[in-house]
């Protein structure tokens, strides 16, 4: 079986190659990101793995589908990039990677967290120019705060569990309570009530239709004034314009970022030699109070070995008929 992998990086390589040494399939390994232009590349591949900044609209499937295109192979555990009506118009299967390490995730977000709390990165580049004083660097203790968590599902969860180790007082939100947050102490609550009680504030939910700009002006003015807003989740939950206004007035306290909405042009690739066109990111670049990652939550070893492993378990269980943690639109 060929299989196209976009958007690959050389540790996607190492860690499919490792992952494959059980399977033998025939890995072709493309940097480039899928689009309505390169999915010619996929002919004649019936399998297309795709990561979270391809593009999988409908005129884009619908050419890897003349290609010979059987299953699309998400390395992801979110598939609100890929147009699964048009796969499904087109008898295309589409497969994902469910859970892989969700402590890599929440584990990220309470890296931002600590970063921005303890002012890290001001540190970091103060040290290494030789300033050693401390002014502007005062942090806060996390015991005793209250943290906000919207969607409590896998990553949700493991994040609750930390921060409620750190001695926080944890508030959820999710139309689906889980049992493990409960057995934490945390408490279920209505968005508003908890946007009004938290000090920080972390999404843990997909992107759907009805969470896009799910953090939009009139909740970033709902929130305490100089909380933290922690997203690890994807960029769309939240509206970027509207952070600039709240960092700009001091109502937004600290901002930790790993998604962006318009990520896909930009994340994954070194730019460091290019103008920045987005001038959104490049604003919110400059305020001290706000730490930007390049959607790296993901990326432990640990994640990646498990990434690999059930990509390609799932392509062998698709050819052999079997379940294959198909996502159906
Ligand atoms: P999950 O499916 O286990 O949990 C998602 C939870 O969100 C569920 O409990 C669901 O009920 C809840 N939810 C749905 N709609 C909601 C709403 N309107 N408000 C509040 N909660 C809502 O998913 P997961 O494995 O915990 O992953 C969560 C998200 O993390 C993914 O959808 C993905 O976008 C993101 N993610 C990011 C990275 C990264 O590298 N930054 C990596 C993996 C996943």
């Amino acid at each position: 079986m060929r299989i196209m992998l976009f958007s690959s990086q050389r540790y996607d390589q190492e860690s499919f190659l490792a992952g494959n040494v059980g399977h033998a399939f025939e890995l072709n390994f493309q940097n480039a990101r899928l689009d309505f232009d390169t999915a010619a590349l996929a002919e004649g591949y019936p399998v297309v793995c795709a990561f979270i900044n391809d593009d999988l609209s409908a005129p884009v499937l619908e050419r890897l589908a003349v290609g010979g295109t059987r299953l699309i192979a998400l390395r992801s555990a979110g598939y609100n990039h890929i147009d699964l009506i048009a796969a499904r118009r087109l008898d295309m299967d589409v497969v994902r990677v469910p859970a892989y390490s969700p402590y890599a995730v929440a584990e990220h977000a309470v890296a931002l967290i600590l970063a921005l709390s303890r002012r890290l990165h001001r540190a970091y580049n103060r040290t290494r120019d030789g300033d050693f004083s401390l002014h502007g660097l005062i942090g806060f203790d996390l015991r005793g705060k209250t943290v906000g968590v919207i969607g409590t599902g896998q990553i949700g969860t493991v994040f609750a569990q930390i921060m409620a180790g750190f001695g926080c007082r944890v508030l959820a939100f999710d139309p689906q309570p889980n049992s493990a947050l409960l057995a934490l102490g945390a408490e279920y609550v209505e968005l508003d009530e908890m946007l009004a009680a938290s000090d920080i504030l972390s999404l843990h939910c997909p992107l759907l239709p009805a969470t896009r700009h799910l953090i939009d002006a009139a909740r970033l003015q709902l929130m305490k004034r100089g909380a933290m807003l922690i997203n690890t989740s994807r960029g769309a939950l939240v509206d970027a314009p509207a952070l600039i206004e709240a960092l700009k007035s001091g109502h937004l306290g600290y901002l930790g970022l790993d998604v962006y909405e318009e990520e896909a042009q930009l994340f994954f690739q070194d730019r460091s030699d290019l103008p920045l066109q987005d001038d959104v990111l490049a604003r919110l670049l400059t305020f001290p109070n706000v730490v930007v990652t390049a959607h790296q939550a993901f990326l432990t070893q640990e994640a990646l070995e498990a990434i690999a492993a059930t990509t390609l378990n799932n392509v062998a269980a698709w050819s052999a008929g079997q379940p294959c943690n198909q996502v159906v639109a």
